[in-house]
């Protein structure tokens, strides 16, 4: 759910931000913090849900943090999502150096700590035993659990990336550094889960179910990330045409198009070149279909629905696998067709076959210490 746009920056709410945020604004509302404040039931329920509201503003505070830097050193952002465990920036592009990997990620707990500061001096100013005081003082703490929680070096945590960076600075491999990062990721995530498990058997409560579920993420995501720098640096030095697959059968210029909606059904293509004898005229997609508004099928030449050659988003078969893969996921289309300089269609690299195994936007993510 696309709720605005912040300096250029789309921002999207996912559903379970919706429930963890009503979640959090009933709990503050029957807190004993609150209780205390002889406030009636819709006004201890109104200052939950303002508090809510600007814990949730204190974690966009800090992804925007990452975004807007991140976009200063030249990385195009996609967006920025929040969710269950906090927030995603999602960067279509890598840090180019170990500097700059480093500060984007440090940037973030940065934000949590001073707004920390601020939420406190706030507290402060409006008294320690006002409603708005406690609901200061209450977000002063979770944005500094917010920081300090986010900088351990639990990769992909913004500590682990500031870990990342430093290892391949040592190293100069980057690789390197993402094993190092995910191998001690994984250890503190599992330690998440073993104090999650000792806190539920020994104390009881919601808080030991959250460092389980915190933790549980965590091994997810840093596997994710693990594995598509693994994939990265394993398409190193491979062209277009090592990870083209073979172009499909082709459909001749005068089929219609439930000839060629037959053949997509019947060889599992959604993309088949369009042929006048050897030359390829263009291609005709899934999508093309939906050009045929009121027509029928069997009325429509394929040729009034394809795009034509001159207008097709091509890489010729020696351009860099990665670049073609970043063209793919930029573009918004399925399929990218590798063709030479003779105009013969190579193949096609397809998000079927690669971008599912390796989505090149790097994903940030993020965990709240929602304490
Ligand atoms: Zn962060």
């Amino acid at each position: 759910m696309r709720i605005g746009k912040i300096f250029g920056i789309d921002i999207v709410i996912n559903l379970s931000w919706l429930f963890i945020f009503a979640f959090w604004a009933w709990v503050l509302a029957n807190s004993d913090t609150f209780g205390r404040l002889h406030l009636s039931p819709a006004g201890r329920m109104s200052l939950g849900l303002i508090t809510s509201l600007f814990f949730f503003a204190s974690v966009l505070a800090h992804e925007l943090a990452h975004s807007l830097v991140a976009r200063s050193r030249g990385i195009p952002i996609r967006q920025i999502t929040l969710f269950i465990f906090g927030g995603v920036s999602s960067l279509e592009g890598e840090p180019s150096t170990a500097p700059v990997e480093a500060w984007i990620a440090f940037v973030g707990p940065l934000t949590s700590i001073v707004l920390a500061g601020v939420f406190l001096a706030l507290s402060m100013a409006l008294g320690p035993q006002t409603p708005l005081g406690i609901a200061s003082a209450y977000l002063a703490y979770a944005n500094f659990v917010l920081g300090i929680f986010n900088l351990l070096p639990a990769y992909p945590l913004d500590g682990g990336r500031v870990l990342h960076a430093l290892v391949w600075r040592w190293t100069k491999s980057r690789l390197r550094a993402t094993q190092v990062a995910a191998n001690v990721g994984r250890v503190l995530a599992i330690g998440l889960v073993a104090y999650g498990v000792f806190q539920m058997l020994y104390s009881g409560g919601a808080w030991g179910l959250w460092l389980i579920f915190i933790g549980w993420f965590l091994l997810q995501a840093g596997g994710a990330e693990q594995m598509q720098a693994e994939l990265l640096s394993a398409l190193q030095g491979l062209t277009a045409r090592d990870i083209a697959v073979p172009p499909a059968e082709p459909v001749p210029a005068d089929a219609t198009a439930d000839v060629a909606l037959q053949t997509m059904m019947r060889t599992g293509n959604r993309a088949l070149p369009v042929m006048l004898g050897d030359q390829l005229l263009g291609i005709i997609t899934m999508g093309d279909f939906v050009k045929l508004t009121d027509r029928a099928p069997a009325s429509a030449y394929v040729t009034s629905l394809m795009t034509r050659t001159a207008d097709l988003k091509s890489a010729p078969p020696s351009a860099s696998a990665v670049d073609v893969i970043q063209m793919l996921s930029k573009s918004g289309v399925g399929q990218i067709p590798i063709i030479d300089e003779t105009g013969t269609l190579i193949g096609f690299v397809t998000r079927d076959s690669v971008f599912k195994r390796l989505p090149l936007h790097r994903e940030m993510r993020r965990v709240t210490g929602t304490a």
